[in-house]
């Protein structure tokens, strides 16, 4: 997996969340795979070799979470 660097990361959630409720970058959700909480707008995107994106976890790669593990506080 390769990191891309997100410029605008607001924007690019708007655009690659893939559930309805966007978040904002300051918001704190907790990510299940490494028990932490997090801070949105410290995510990291990966892509694999196929150019697929991923929205990952802000504590990769000592976790392998991705969005989807993020849950509300
Ligand atoms: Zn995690």
């Amino acid at each position: 997996m390769k990191e891309i660097v997100i410029k605008d990361k607001q924007n690019y959630l708007i655009k690659n969340y893939p559930f309805s409720e966007i978040p904002e970058l300051a918001d704190r959700k907790k990510c299940i795979h490494c028990d932490s909480e997090i801070i949105v707008g410290n995510y990291k995107v990966f892509a694999d070799e196929s150019g697929v994106e991923y929205i990952s976890c802000p504590n990769t790669p000592k976790c392998n979470g991705t969005v989807i593990d993020w849950f509300d506080i």
